[in-house]
């Protein structure tokens, strides 16, 4: 098992490990980063000050914003010709989140993504096709490193042309497909379009993550596919994937805490919560060279569990993480996640897995849902099912959605993440 070592560290070992790199850590963080320096001494706080864990509550948040103040190299604790490669996010809603590495910092990324193939139980005898996009995106040089890092095959087919996609992964007896959740179902539609019968696969373990996904999708592509399904968490700003992952148990996704050190808080007193509770996800890099952050507000709402896991490994688990606080809509005044109108119709059976959420506005505001029906149901007493759909919804969300049903196949599919969202209210 690669970084067995590393896997299995007892709660101890890793909190030793991270009140140690802590400490080394902000020390270099105070020494080699303006930004920082500023913010410590106006708020009277010396590296010195951390003797504890507990004691990363007097350091200073780290903001999306701070990033993007520090366009185009970002905040560094190295100067440019240490870099060895950056990468950035997608950057449509303004200036892009550029994120760097030293050499050092892109061998700890692939030994974290090798581990979280490891954990989740790909090995070196794996053939691994990587569908996620190429690029600055982080997903597909990211899932690319851990997988020659664990020692696999990698088949880098990249996002797109799906029927290339399934020839690959016929014609190389693919045993472990990388991509988006949203895109695994588009594929799972598309083998059944090209005639292909997934027991003719060799798929046994699918890597999914880079957006929020549910628990009944997850079951539509283990039946599908006849495959694991596997959670995985990452951002760009903390490398990008390999942050967390799922081991076998399915029970949590496991945060690497020697690299990684987790407090979850209330984002709006900003007070840090015990564990169990619901909050924002704020993380500390511990080794990073080129880009220290320091209590990096996420915005991604999840619960952190310290409980010894039943596969035996001690680092804390992120229960699925259903949405960010930034994802929340605002609608008549009632707060609305994504991922709860995603629960409600994955949860109807003659429903397809597509769906799009419409806000519009005169002076009401309207939460409209376009699904599509599934092709067995399409066609057949679709009123009756509307309201169904309809009263399920304002169970949830205490609040009346306008319900669309369309055919099969008409809402747009995505190679990369699925857009759920349009909101017609902002574009007055
Ligand atoms: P971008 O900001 O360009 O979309 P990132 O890949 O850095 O690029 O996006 C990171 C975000 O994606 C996370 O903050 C989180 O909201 C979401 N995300 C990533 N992996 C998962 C996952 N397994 N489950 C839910 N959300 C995820
Ligand atoms: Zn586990």
């Amino acid at each position: 098992m690669f970084q067995e070592k590393e896997q299995f560290l007892t709660t101890d070992e890793i909190k030793e490990l991270q009140l140690e790199r802590l400490k080394k850590q902000v020390k270099r963080t105070y020494k080699n980063v303006p930004m920082y320096r500023k913010r410590f001494d106006e708020a009277g706080i010396k590296p010195s000050d951390i003797k504890e864990l507990s004691d990363i509550s007097k350091l200073p948040f780290t903001y999306k914003d701070d990033l993007r103040d520090h366009y185009p190299y970002g905040i560094r604790a190295v100067p440019i010709e240490r870099l060895n490669r950056i990468h950035a996010s997608s950057g449509t809603t303004g200036i892009p989140t550029v994120v760097s590495y030293t050499s050092k910092d892109l061998d700890t990324w692939s030994n974290l993504m090798a581990r979280c193939y490891s954990c989740a139980g790909v090995t070196e005898n794996d053939l691994i096709q990587n569908a996620y996009g190429y690029g600055l995106f982080t997903g597909g040089l990211g899932f690319h490193m851990g997988a020659e890092r664990l020692g696999a095959l990698v088949i880098p087919t990249a996002t797109g042309n799906t029927k290339r996609q399934i020839k690959m992964m016929k014609d190389m007896g693919s045993t472990v497909i990388c991509c988006t959740p949203s895109y695994a179902v588009f594929l799972i539609e598309s083998l059944t379009e090209e005639g292909v019968d997934p027991s003719d696969l060799k798929l046994r373990i699918g890597m999914f993550g880079a957006e929020p996904w549910s628990e009944e999708t997850r079951h539509h592509i283990q039946s599908s596919l006849n495959i694991r399904a596997q959670d995985l968490y990452g951002m760009s700003e903390l490398y990008g994937p390999g942050v967390a992952v799922e081991c076998e148990r399915q029970d949590g996704l496991h945060i690497w805490a020697d690299e990684f050190l987790i407090e979850t808080i209330d984002p709006d007193t900003q007070e840090v919560l015990p564990p169990g509770t619901r909050g924002e996800m704020v993380f500390t890099m511990l080794t990073r060279e080129a880009m220290p952050l320091l209590r990096y507000r996420t915005k991604d709402l999840a619960v952190i569990n310290w409980e010894k896991c039943a596969c035996g490994r001690s680092h804390p688990r992120v229960m699925r993480i259903r949405g960010r606080s930034d994802d929340m809509l605002i609608v008549g005044g009632v707060n609305v996640f994504p991922s709860q109108i995603e629960d409600v119709l994955m949860s109807i059976d003659e429903l397809g897995e597509q769906f799009q959420i419409i806000l519009e506005t005169d002076r009401l505001d309207h939460l409209n849902v376009q699904v599509e029906v599934s092709p067995a149901h399409w066609g057949v007493a679709e009123k009756v099912l509307a309201g169904k759909v309809e009263e399920a919804l304002q169970a949830t969300l205490t609040l009346r959605a306008r319900v669309e049903l369309v055919a099969p196949g008409t809402i747009p599919r995505t190679e990369g993440k699925a857009k759920r969202v349009i909101d017609k209210r902002k574009m007055i």
